[in-house]
């Protein structure tokens, strides 16, 4: 049984002065003392956590917390939260670096605390802190450890770059968590980012809304509504964290006009199946929350008890097709290893047989010819033909040709 959501009315969120996110930050758990008191850990549970937390930081909020089931290891939130041993076990193709923020060959990095890796998008990161440490994470590389945080002079360097660049027209926030900064340090930095005048719009990434709702106070989503269009991104992945505490502090948002997504990742034993998937998209829906994409977990280091294949992924995404609102289905997104950007799987429902009819798959599995506009021909009433995937991709020897190449370039 999950333990009941603690929900703290409006009056009761700023108490002796602290508002109520802060005190959420404040009284997180930190350490596997403090989370035994909480949470049901064997005394070998106990020492595997100790172990995983010699390498990885530990967080969590108490209303973070308060989603735990106790008795339960197999809980979805303890999962996300309560650092594994299995994390300090590494296989030779996950990375530091998994999707290449810093790849010199590539030059992602120019500076210090930014990426730039899609032309017309700049990603800064303006703390490494965060309102928990997901054993997900794919920048756990720097997530939580302050020597990264940018000194002034490196954020300075920053929005020079940007404004000497007329070809980005985004800024986004991310980390760490942005939202870990104060209001007046993050408004601070969005009217200076807003003043450059090629940037079109913002965009702010953050778990906060998931581990610590509060932090969505009216007067931060005020602030926020100044420098619209900005968008907000989410990182909810389980539908327990959809409570309605987070739907209130996330209204505050969407009733400003500030449009609000969500990227989750696809987690082994967490979010893998489309019951759980369908049921996020639907709560996310209606916590008036656009289910965005879910990401492929990264190969990011010691995540591989956490890791599903990408082909049981498409299949669960598969199955959400027709079966929930094609607005609540996020797309899936593998973020190419190494910082090649990002591309969608996708599932193709297009076949052709060896007259090249065309045949589309329905989202309950028949396939029905279907008459495209310009390539329509008579077919003879004969035998039902063998149907075929559509060629979309490189002819054989055109694929030959470029894997050739791959492999010559590498000698
Ligand atoms: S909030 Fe984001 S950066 Fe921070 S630990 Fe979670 S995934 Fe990593």
């Amino acid at each position: 049984m999950l333990m009941e959501e603690q929900t703290i009315e409006k009056d009761e969120e700023v108490k002796n002065d602290v508002p109520e996110w802060i005190r959420q930050d404040r009284e997180a758990i930190r350490t596997v003392d403090a989370l035994a008191k909480h949470v049901r850990l064997t005394p070998e549970e106990s020492r595997r956590v100790a172990k995983a937390c010699e390498r990885f930081q530990m967080k969590i909020p108490p209303y973070y917390l308060s989603l735990m089931d106790p008795e339960n290891p197999s809980c979805p939130i303890r999962k996300q939260a309560i650092p594994d041993v299995r994390e300090l076990r590494i296989l030779p193709s996950e990375l530091d670096d998994p999707i290449g923020d810093a790849n010199k060959d590539l030059n992602n990095q120019p500076l210090a605390a930014m990426t730039h890796r899609y032309p017309d998008r700049v990603l800064i990161y303006p703390t490494p802190l965060c309102g928990n440490y997901c054993r997900h994470c794919f920048r756990r590389r720097l997530a939580g450890r302050r020597e990264y945080a940018p000194t002034d002079k490196q954020m300075e360097a920053v929005l020079k770059y940007v404004a000497a660049h007329p070809e980005v027209h985004e800024v986004i926030l991310s980390g760490g968590d942005p939202l870990m900064l104060s209001d007046s340090r993050l408004t601070d930095l969005l009217a200076r980012i807003k003043s450059i005048p090629h940037i079109r719009t913002l965009r702010i990434h953050s778990r906060m809304p998931v581990v610590n709702p509060f932090r969505i106070t009216e007067e931060l989503a005020d602030a926020l509504r100044r420098f619209q269009p900005l968008w907000v991104v989410t990182h909810f992945n389980h539908p327990v964290e959809v409570t309605e505490t987070a739907k209130k502090h996330l209204g505050h948002l969407v009733d400003r006009g500030i449009p609000v997504l969500n990227q989750g990742v696809l987690l082994k034993g967490i979010n893998d199946n489309p019951e759980t998937l369908r049921e996020l998209g639907w709560k996310l829906i209606e916590a008036r929350v656009k289910p965005y994409y879910l990401h492929h977990l990264d190969r990011a280091q010691g995540l591989s008890h956490l890791r599903v294949g990408v082909r049981k992924g498409l299949k669960i995404l598969r199955e959400l097709r027709g079966t929930m609102p094609g607005y609540a289905i996020p797309s899936y997104i593998l973020d190419i290893p190494e910082g090649y950007g990002k591309v969608p799987l996708q599932y193709h429902y297009l076949s052709t047989d060896d007259r090249q009819q065309l045949y589309v798959e329905t989202p309950d599995g028949e396939y029905v010819p279907y008459a495209d506009l310009s390539d329509e021909k008579v077919q003879p009433p004969d035998a039902a033909p063998e149907i075929e995937p559509l060629k979309i991709y490189p002819q054989d020897t055109e694929l030959r040709e470029k894997l050739g190449k791959m492999v010559s370039d590498n000698d």
